[in-house]
């Protein structure tokens, strides 16, 4: 049952329709913003997210493949979201190559980054890559 299903976060291209509705009537699209799950602060919204193709779990993963094992081979559902740099990643304004990501609110370790590149859980490279952890995030739609 695979579903090709994120689109959500990339539909930038929409074209304009007038803008004399009141916000009230025309129920925006929900937006997907990112929360501290201990401080609830903001971290990321829609628009930092970058996205990337679900990897093909086989393929991805061949070089690791052992017979008899199939969870190998299913293409997980990725454990976590890319962002783009952003101001409150300390370790990213230090100049770090790859470090931790720590909630300014509550030092909580939200995930990591490095410039070279992470492979996310699904099997797909993201570079640089910014990477947090859904486990520690709040997921709201607003
Ligand atoms: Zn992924
Ligand atoms: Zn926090």
């Amino acid at each position: 049952m695979a579903t090709m299903n994120n689109s959500v976060l990339d539909r930038a291209s929409e074209p304009e329709t007038a803008a004399n509705n009141s916000n009230l009537d025309s129920l925006p699209k929900p937006q997907v913003i990112y929360r501290c799950k201990k401080c609830q602060r903001l971290v990321a919204s829609a628009e930092n997210i970058v996205s990337h193709e679900r990897g093909k779990g086989e393929q991805c993963f061949k070089w690791k493949k052992r017979s008899g094992d199939p969870f190998e081979r299913e293409p997980a559902e990725c454990s976590s979201i890319f962002v783009e740099p952003m101001k409150w990643m300390q370790t990213v304004q230090e100049g770090f190559v790859g470090e931790k990501l720590q909630c300014m609110g509550c030092k909580a370790r939200l995930g990591s980054f490095n410039w070279a590149g992470m492979q996310c859980n699904c099997g797909t490279w993201v570079n640089p890559a910014f990477q947090l952890h859904k486990s520690r995030l709040d997921e709201c739609l607003i």
